[in-house]
């Protein structure tokens, strides 16, 4: 591997980046974990730690807390190292850090509560919109057959205004992780479609939550890998989800088939798989949260991985409830509802803990290149 010379470093803009820079000294002068995870052979790599440096590693880290349990050092030790919390802050901190634009990267800081307004508000205008532009009535008949949803929103205001935040979300999206890209990839050269298809593969199986194999110290000195199944089950719910949108899209604007589809059309069986990964995947999370070892958890950023996944979870519920509902009066508000959540959480991905996929690929992208 490519040792990274530095000769100097700036001094660290946060309190947890200085912590980091710490513990990265100590773990490298005792490497003791070198073969838990991704983090310490990259770490081992360099000698000095600039807040990039540290970024990347601590976006390397999938926070198994295998680290924390093998640990000589940890607490009551006088060197108190913690690896995962303090990789954690600093990976919470870098979301903020490299958010675009700017002036929206306060909302990392009170995510749950920003996230839960934006929601609250998104809902309450897309009710007041059915009942502004239709007939209200409309909004409590039943409708039934190709076109039922749009007696309540015209299709194409739904495309155009759900075209718009989609943009926007993958817009702010991109220009952040570039900021981040820049800041941790400078400077290592070459690695391509092979280190990328190593980080898919990486990041397609979480080959990094099986702390070093044994599984995830989520709840104390017992490992399982029970994080790691809800993940996945979120991860290609979400994706299955985004394959059902997709094939619906083209049913429309191709075939000319409209909205809603039969149970057994493609649409709705990606639908309905993927909904059902994104209830039993953050439901496990968020059980898995309420559960995991304090002492692992960067406490301050708890608001935002539970609004991320209840975003995620009330996204297919509502999705779900109307897919049984829709041909009832409870279609309208259902979709209203549903609407809303979707929108919302469009809106506020690029400042939630959304990114954290991304940067994690990213950092698993640059992993593979050094190994390269
Ligand atoms: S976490 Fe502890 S045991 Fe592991 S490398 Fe660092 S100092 Fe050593
Ligand atoms: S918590 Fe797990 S993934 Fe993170 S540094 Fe420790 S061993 Fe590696």
């Amino acid at each position: 591997m490519r040792a990274i010379d530095m000769h100097t470093t700036a001094p660290h803009t946060t309190a947890a980046l200085t912590e980091a820079d710490r513990l990265m000294v100590v773990c490298n002068s005792c490497r003791y974990c070198e073969g838990l995870c991704a983090v310490f052979p990259a770490m081992e790599a360099r000698r000095l730690f600039q807040d990039g440096d540290l970024n990347y590693l601590a976006n390397l880290c999938h926070s198994c807390g295998a680290c924390y349990s093998d640990c000589q050092f940890s607490p009551p030790h006088e060197f108190e190292v913690n690896v995962p919390r303090t990789l954690a802050q600093v990976r919470n901190d870098s979301y903020q850090a490299y958010a675009w634009p700017r002036a929206f990267s306060g909302m990392f800081a009170r995510n749950g509560l920003a996230i839960s307004l934006v929601a609250a508000l998104s809902v309450a205008l897309f009710v007041l919109g059915f009942v502004a532009f239709r007939d209200p009535g409309v909004l409590f008949g039943a409708h039934g057959g190709p076109g039922a949803f749009y007696r309540l929103m015209p299709h194409n205001a739904m495309a155009l205004l759900f075209g718009i935040v989609f943009l926007y979300a993958i817009v702010a999206i991109v220009m952040s992780a570039r900021a981040f890209w820049r800041d941790i990839a400078s400077g290592t050269p070459g690695g391509g479609i092979a280190a990328f298809w190593q980080a898919m593969k990486d990041a397609g199986r979480l080959r990094y939550l099986d702390g070093g194999k044994g599984g995830c110290f989520n709840e104390g000195e017992r490992p399982t890998d029970r994080r790691k199944h809800y993940h996945h089950a979120t991860f290609y719910g979400f994706m299955l989800c985004l394959a059902s949108t997709s094939v619906a899209t083209l049913y429309h604007y191709l075939l000319g088939r409209e909205a809603p589809y039969a149970w057994y059309d493609l649409p709705v069986l990606l639908g309905t798989l993927g909904g059902i990964g994104l209830i039993v995947g953050p439901a496990g999370l968020l059980m898995a949260k309420w559960r995991r070892d304090p002492v692992l958890v960067d406490e301050t950023r708890f608001g935002m991985d539970v609004a991320f996944l209840v975003m995620l979870f009330m996204t297919s519920l509502t999705g779900l409830a109307l897919l049984v509902l829709r041909a009832t009066p409870a279609m309208g508000m259902l979709l209203a509802v549903h609407l809303g959540v979707v929108f919302a959480l469009f809106l506020t991905m690029p400042y939630g803990k959304f990114v954290h996929g991304i940067y994690r690929f990213l950092a698993l992208v640059q992993y593979a290149r050094e190994q390269h």
